[in-house]
């Protein structure tokens, strides 16, 4: 326990309330919510990062793990689809409410995969987490259950790790953070997320989904393709007013306090550093400013 709340305190930023003595209280009070998705695929809606949960005869197939208190939790809320061994568990990315529950899982004797940088960038940002043990580059698939899961690197986004995972017969695609329906996409450029690869990343989900796709962001609720598209849009629309203030010489504290994302605040605001406008710009302005 001691390990986990020294964890918690060095990612604080990425807990939705301020670390205290009620952390454990908090745990305590989170509640696991199974959301049927298509076909065998489900998501677990809890405190972190949503969970892909693709379930059958071949055992259980997890996307991501939420934070160590929670991993009893989260177990029993996949005793509610399948009996099967959770065999098969793969990190779209290094943050904490993503990884927080890979040690927990890797005792009970899940396989854990994440892209190579997630490993790496585990490490160089100091992360008590424990890392996947198996990475790829570029991509793997997973031949279980009766479809093909493909999970694959985007362009740097969100940080240097990210993949999305696609189940081809189900037609869902999980895009971790690179895309969430809760606030302004968060760009973690110290570790290495990128503004404009963000947008690339759009583009990509948008290439490899179709209308009928359900796509389960990081963050959020069910989303399809129209609504990445807007998304993607407004990224273009902020990525085109950066660069008109970049070359006005305006700096990014002025690019911050000049209404740039103005019309989208309402809807996309965070109210915190993590998906906040001022932080998208302050992304924006280190792919683009020179
Ligand atoms: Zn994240």
């Amino acid at each position: 326990m001691r390990k986990t709340l020294q964890s918690l305190v060095k990612t604080a930023a990425f807990l939705p309330f301020t670390i205290g003595a009620s952390v454990a209280q908090d745990f305590d009070s989170v509640e696991m919510k199974v959301h049927p998705v298509a076909g065998n695929v489900s998501y677990i809606e809890g405190m972190g990062g949503n969970i892909g949960l693709f379930a059958g005869a071949d055992g259980v197939f997890l996307i991501d793990d939420q934070y160590a208190p929670l991993t009893e939790k989260i177990v029993a809320a996949v005793r509610t689809v399948s009996a099967e061994p959770i065999r098969f568990l793969v990190n779209t990315h290094m943050h904490p409410d993503h990884t927080g529950g890979n040690e927990n899982f890797g005792k009970m004797g899940t396989m854990i995969f994440g892209h190579d940088n997630v490993r790496s960038q585990m490490g160089v940002a100091d992360y008590k987490e424990a890392p996947p043990l198996v990475t790829f580059s570029d991509d793997m698939s997973f031949h279980i259950n009766g479809e093909t899961v493909h999970v694959f690197k985007t362009p740097n986004a969100h940080t240097n790790g990210d993949v999305f995972v696609r189940f081809a017969g189900s037609n869902v695609v999980h895009t971790g953070d690179v895309y969430r329906t809760t606030s302004y996409p968060y760009v973690d450029v110290a570790n290495g997320g990128s503004f404009l690869g963000t947008i690339k990343a759009y583009d990509l989900l948008i290439e490899v989904s179709d209308a009928a796709t359900k796509i389960v962001p990081g963050h959020g609720v069910i989303s399809n393709v129209g609504e990445v598209r807007a998304f993607r849009d407004m990224m273009l629309v902020i990525r085109d007013r950066t660069a008109a203030a970049i070359r006005n010489g305006m700096t990014l504290e002025q690019a911050q306090g000049a209404g740039l994302t103005a019309e989208y605040d309402e809807r996309w605001e965070s109210g915190r550093p993590i998906g906040s406008s001022a932080k998208l710009l302050e992304a924006a302005y280190a792919d683009m400013a020179q």
